[in-house]
This record gives C-alpha cells, structure tokens and sequence, in this order.
C-alpha cells in the first residue's frame, strides 16, 4: 500500500516554497525594523511546559497536543504555540538580567491535534514575536502596529484588528463570579465544551463557536463594567496610541481568546470580505500576559506579543491575487555545441556558482533542443552558448532572455559583463 503524508499536514514545492519564503523574509526584515531578534527554541519540550501555561481549561492542552513518552518515560509534546516555550527561554537561560526591554521573535512548526479543515491544519507555521520586561500601553500599540506593518507589506490588505481588555486580575476577579452566576441557569442549553468551561475558566465560554450568536451570549454581562480605573485608562492609552499611529481597530467585548495566560488587551487580525471564502479567518492573534514568568519559577515578568498563521497568509496572497516576487537571482545555463566542449561548459558553470551567480548546465545531450528546454524550464535569464569554434578563438555567445539582445565577447570579458568582482579574468 502506498504511504501518503498525514491528514491535515502540507508538502510544499515549486511556488508555495517561494510563497512560504517570502512571507518569512517580510516577516523578518519588518521584525528587524522594530529591533527584534531570533530566538531558536526547540521543536518538542516537556509536557509540563504547556500544561502550566497555556492552562489546563485551554483545548490545546485539554485536547490538540502531540504528547508522547520518550525512551526515558518522559512526557514530551510537540510544541502547540511559541509562547511558553519562549517565556520558558527567557526564564531558563536567565535573560531578565539584561537590563532593558527583550524584543524575540521565532518561525517555525507547530502542532496540535485539530480537526483538519482548509486554514486548520495538524501542523502548520508561526511567526511571532514576544516581548518581555514592560508593561505600557505605547509598547502594546507598537506591537500590534508591527502585525499590521507585516499586512501591509504583503499587501493583505483586507484585514480588521479587533481589540479586547481582559483587565487586571482585580478585574476578572470580580468578573467571573457574574459571569458564572449569569451562566448557571441556563447551562443545560449550552454546548458540552461549555459546560467543561464553566467549571475550569468561564471566561473561555464567550468566544465558545458553538453557542455564538444565541440569545444567552448576547445578553452576557461585559467585561467593560468590571474594570478598575486604571485597566480603563491602560486601554484607553492604547487605543489613543492605535490612533496616533493611524490603525484602525473594532473593540470587541467577546474576544478572549483559547489560551488561559492573557491578561489586559488581546486582540486578532481577522481577514475581512464578505464576499471570500476566507472572510473571518483569523491570521494573528496576541495580546498581553502578565504571569508567565512565575509558570516557569521566574520573576514577574511583563510581557506582549502575537503569532501568525504563516498558511493562512498565504491563503489570504492567493484570495487576493498577490504573486511574490522570485526569490531567484538571474540564473543561467550553458549550453554546449559538441561532446569536448562539455567538460568546459562545466567549468564555466563552477566558476559563475563560484562568483554567486545560479547556473546550470544539461549534462547529458549535445543536441541543442534538450537544453534549450532546460533553459525554459529553470526560467534562465542568460544562455552563453560556447562550441569548438567559440573555444578555439577564446570567445562566447551571451544571450540576454529578457532583453532580447545577443552579443559576442571574449571569456577574459566574462567578469565585467556579470559585474563579477575579482582581479582573475576567466579563461578557458
Ligand atoms: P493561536 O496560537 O491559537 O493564538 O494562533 C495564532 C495563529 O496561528 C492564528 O491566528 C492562526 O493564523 C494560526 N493557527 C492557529 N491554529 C492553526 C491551525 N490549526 N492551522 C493553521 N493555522 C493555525
């Protein structure tokens, strides 16, 4: 029986591996802009790291997490989000010495165990940045201003920032109680999640899909009434800062999000057009958190970011018609004319390679048609064709795809005609 990959994971090749690429490239170049640096953490971590974090109530640890035993009976789980392990870097290897704010970010896999659909996938791609050491509205305005930058530059361009506070821990201290008191007599019409739900992190009950829209939710008390003085003025600063910047936002009262460590502002870029079959995908979604810090036997550590669901931005390139550029740089092939000359085209080739030029040659056939052909294919700018005559009198035929134009030059002319820098004029 033929093995096929597994459900709900990608292959890419061809365009989708530029598509991919180019996306992690504007991602980091933006990410860079903003004074962001890498962080490589690993692919699979201890179980535990999730479990106390991202929080029991949330599906991903509840539900979606690769767990396995190891050789040495360890519980181990293929990363679900970037967060925690993040924080479990900065916390382990003792950044929060360093004075001053931490600006990380990461690209990578991550898996959880969702029911497969197009935009949900077993494993698919993050990008996402973390910051730690402040707590301040400008600074969570700049994050969120960072995620619209990388919108913009891909040109995605229908795109909504919803906006949430979740409050401080006085707030939703006094928040959930109602919430609870709100949901009590009418748990029975509730979905079964939601009835986990109530038990472990109620909050978690509004952003429930399946009981969205119905008469109960949209009667639920708000948030909005139980924040202290100073949440409202936090939020009120950073909605004055989003402002400032020119980024248009919708508050959102629902918006929570599906993991338990968030604290304050949340919020998601959410792809918006009625008429698209992606309309409300979600492509980024962060927001602050507070206590992750301690989850890890650390300091306090104050803390903002957001990932994106790099797939689904390519989703969002394909909805609106965007092709990325070709990451390639001019390539060429040689072709030869007769078997002696093969060797030297091969030369030829090494010395472009050499001097960061991409060249090809068909190493097989003398005929002219197989190499044109692998000139089409590899979508080859120049074509030098050289044959014993060319050899002979120290000469080559360059020939210019793009803008048509061919022309004869001696091999020791080689490197100005490519710009090539470097006192050794090429001979055969
Ligand atoms: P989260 O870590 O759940 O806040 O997700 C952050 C982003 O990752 C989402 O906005 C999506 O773009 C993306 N994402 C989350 N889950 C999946 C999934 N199963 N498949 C593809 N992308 C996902």
């Amino acid at each position: 029986m033929r093995i096929n990959k597994i459900k709900g994971t990608i292959d890419f090749f061809g365009y989708e591996v530029e598509k991919y690429r180019y996306i992690e490239k504007v991602c980091v170049d933006i990410a860079k802009k903003f004074g962001y640096s890498e962080v490589i953490t690993p692919i699979f971590e201890a179980t535990d790291v999730f479990v106390r974090s991202v929080g029991e109530s949330s599906d991903i640890v509840n539900k979606e997490m690769y767990t396995f035993t190891d050789r040495g009976n360890r519980s181990l789980t293929l990363r679900p989000e970037g967060t925690a392990p993040m924080m479990r870097m900065f916390v382990e290897n003792k950044l929060y010495v360093n004075p001053g704010l931490a600006k990380y970010y990461y690209f990578g896999p991550i898996f959880r165990y969702e029911r497969p659909q197009k935009g949900r996938y077993h494993q698919f791609t993050q990008f996402g940045v973390e910051t730690y050491g402040l707590e301040n509205p400008l600074l969570d305005a700049d994050v969120i201003n960072l995620a619209c930058k990388i919108m913009n530059a891909l040109g995605i361009e229908n795109v909504k920032v919803c906006l949430n506070t979740l409050g401080s821990k006085e707030a939703r201290n006094a928040y959930v109680p109602a919430l609870k008191e709100y949901f009590a007599p009418h748990l029975e019409e509730m979905c079964a999640d939601c009835k986990v739900r109530f038990e472990k992190n109620p909050l978690r009950m509004l952003d429930c899909k399946a009981d969205a829209n119905t008469e109960i939710m949209n009667n639920v008390p708000k948030i909005s009434d139980y924040l202290t003085e100073e949440d409202k003025a936090y939020f009120e600063e950073l909605k004055n800062a989003l402002d400032i910047l020119g980024i248009k936002y919708e508050v959102s009262d629902k918006l929570v999000r599906g993991l338990d460590y968030y604290s304050n502002d949340v919020f998601e870029l959410i792809y918006d057009n009625p008429d698209s079959a992606i309309n409300g995908l979600t492509l980024c979604a962060g927001g602050r958190y507070n206590d992750m810090g301690r989850d890890f036997d650390g300091p306090d550590v104050k803390a903002v970011g957001f990932a994106f669901g790099v797939e689904r931005m390519m989703m969002a390139l394909d909805e609106l018609g965007i092709k990325v550029p070709d990451s390639s740089k001019d390539k060429v092939t040689v072709i030869t004319l007769g078997k002696p000359v093969k060797k030297v085209g091969l030369k030829l080739v090494d010395y472009l390679r050499s001097n960061g030029i991409p060249a090809e040659i068909d190493y097989q056939s003398d005929n002219l048609k197989p190499q044109f052909k692998l000139a089409e294919r590899i979508k080859a700018r120049y074509i030098i064709i050289i044959g014993e005559d060319e050899v002979a009198s120290n000469m080559m035929t360059i020939k210019d795809t793009w803008k048509q134009v061919e022309v004869k030059i001696k091999v020791n002319e080689l490197n100005e005609y490519f710009e090539i820098e470097g006192a050794n004029k090429y001979a055969y």
